[in-house]
């Protein structure tokens, strides 16, 4: 059983897959997988409407965006429901990430876009400065392949696009097969607040189509999803020399300090660990408390993970697995966990209560580094907390993992926290808070190590849509290069003398 299923087809048809709910395990829908022509075909309509789109002033591509902010506030219910209806989180898991951070993300760019991306003028150095003035000039880069992922199914294709789209690319979008219907939110929005035809476009359909996206005529691919997948389109980029942000899996550390305040940090862990079910890139995976402190706050957890209400109707807490795939994997973590002598405190199993797709929300300890459930993504609801001596070989263990994505540190000495949030190998980190960077547009955010190449958001990931462009003008009208022609001995010796004055006296030195 999968949340997501080929169906049998007419030969030479499309392909076709059945969606199931984690919910209920009813079967919800179906959809036809683009073919690679497909792919092609929505490519070329992309190619084809980019000038025209390029050529519209910010103010303009911005209204479009700003109609379709509006369209998602009247029709918010009715997007919930695609987005619960495909992945069974909790509902206000749904209007957080799903409503709440598309329209941060819709007003953000649309409102900023021309301030980050207008002209800029270089400051020029030393004699430079005398012989050329210099700008930069931010260009799009053409079509950008937005592909995206399962947990986050409508902000991990909106932030991307948005950014694409504001910038003045055309935009082609793969979601993913486990929740096509709620990436497709993206683009009916769009489409419904009038974008012209063939600037934003959708090909739903499964890894094929998503690869077929990769080896297509497009200028960028924008990823979000697993390290192995990543790896696949980084190839598929560097064969075709465009280039690819790759935002892929964590394994979260956080680190609880001795002087932690106790309440609050439990209350992290336990919200940076079942959030979405746990399927979070920057969920916490792994938290390292103090010896002397590690009892009480063992104890604190425990009573918040008790409070948790887990369901499929009303208000709850923690919502169903998305899909079985990520209940293998999240079952498998526990089984290997257990039997090298892991202690499960609370859940560590199905909850046998509902009838969908629903893990216990758990807490473990006495874990080792030789665990899955420490070196793998787990990607699920449960709080895995190691003891450690002191914060050094916190530390230490933090930073013993492939991923690098986010990171958090809990002290009553927010000065002490950011000390050693700094010595974290991690692409962004947190103090007295979860790893949030995403919801922070102004804050570049990407992983380091396995979790990532490039950046995404605020105006690093804003310029990564557009090609810099460096404009040098002479000073002079150009006479200078009369004077290039012929190569004598008396050029040289004044260029070695110009050498020596530059950087051989302490003026020259001084001036450049
Ligand atoms: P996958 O890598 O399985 O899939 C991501 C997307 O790539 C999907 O749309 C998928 O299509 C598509 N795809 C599959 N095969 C290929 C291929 N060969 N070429 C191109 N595209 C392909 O990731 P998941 O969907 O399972 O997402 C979960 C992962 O995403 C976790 O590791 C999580 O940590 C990470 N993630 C990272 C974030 C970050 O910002 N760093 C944010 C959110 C998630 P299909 O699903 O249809 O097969």
């Amino acid at each position: 059983m999968a949340m997501v299923r080929p169906m049998s087809t007419l030969p030479g048809a499309r392909r076709k897959l059945e969606l199931f709910s984690p919910q209920t395990l009813a079967r919800i829908g179906e959809f036809e997988v683009a073919t690679a022509q497909d792919v092609k075909a929505a490519v070329e309509a992309a190619r084809k409407a980019q000038p025209a789109w390029a050529a519209l002033p910010f103010a303009k591509r911005a209204e479009y965006i700003q109609r379709a902010m509006q369209i998602l506030l009247q029709k918010q219910d009715e997007y919930i429901e695609i987005v619960l209806r495909e992945t069974g989180k909790a509902r206000s898991e749904a209007i957080m990430m799903e409503v709440y951070a598309c329209l941060d993300v819709m007003h953000y760019y649309s409102k900023r876009a021309e301030k980050i991306l207008k002209p800029r003028k270089l400051k020029l150095h030393g004699v430079m400065s005398l012989l050329k003035k210099a700008s930069v000039i931010y260009k799009p880069r053409g079509v950008v392949g937005v592909i995206s992922p399962w947990n986050g199914p409508v902000i991990l294709a909106l932030n991307p696009t948005i950014q694409a789209l504001m910038a003045g690319n055309t935009v082609v979008l793969k979601p993913s097969e486990v929740t096509p219907f709620s990436g497709k939110i993206v683009y009916d929005m769009l489409a419904e607040a009038g974008i012209p035809s063939g600037v934003m476009n959708i090909v739903l359909g499964d890894g094929e189509t998503g690869a077929a996206l990769t080896k297509a005529d497009v200028d960028k691919i924008a990823f979000t999803g697993s390290v192995a997948t990543g790896r696949k389109v980084a190839m598929a980029c560097a064969e075709k020399l465009i280039p690819c942000t790759l935002e892929l899996g964590g394994k979260d550390p956080m680190i609880v300090c001795e002087d932690a305040d106790l309440d609050i940090a439990a209350a992290g862990a336990v919200v940076g660990s079942l959030m979405n079910t746990g399927h979070y890139c920057c969920g916490t995976e792994r938290i390292y408390v103090v010896d002397s402190v590690a009892d009480a706050f063992l104890e604190k957890v425990v009573e918040r993970v008790k409070q948790m209400r887990q369901g499929d109707q009303g208000e709850y807490d923690v919502g169903a697995v998305f899909w079985e795939k990520q209940m293998d994997i999240i079952e498998a973590h526990m089984v290997d966990a257990v039997k090298k002598g892991a202690k499960v405190l609370i859940g560590g199993k199905r909850n046998a209560k509902l009838k969908g797709l629903y893990f216990e929300p758990t807490v473990i300890t006495d874990l080792t580094h030789d665990m899955d459930i420490i070196r793998e993504e787990t990607f699920g609801p449960i709080v895995a907390i190691l003891r450690v001596k002191d914060e050094e070989e916190a530390l230490r263990m933090a930073n013993d993992t492939r991923f690098g994505l986010g990171a958090n540190v809990w002290s009553r000495d927010s000065e002490k926290a950011s000390a050693l949030a700094c010595r974290i190998d991690s692409g962004s980190a947190c103090v007295n808070d979860m790893t949030m960077t995403f919801g922070v547009p102004e804050a570049p955010f990407g992983g380091r190590k396995e979790s990532g190449v490039g950046q995404v958001n605020g105006e690093t990931g804003l310029r990564g849509y557009c090609h810099a462009q460096p404009i040098i003008v002479d000073r002079h009208g150009g006479k200078m290069i009369l004077q290039h022609y012929p190569y004598t001995a008396k050029k040289d010796e004044d260029m070695k003398k110009a050498m020596q004055f530059f950087w051989g006296t302490t003026f020259g030195r001084w001036f450049s």
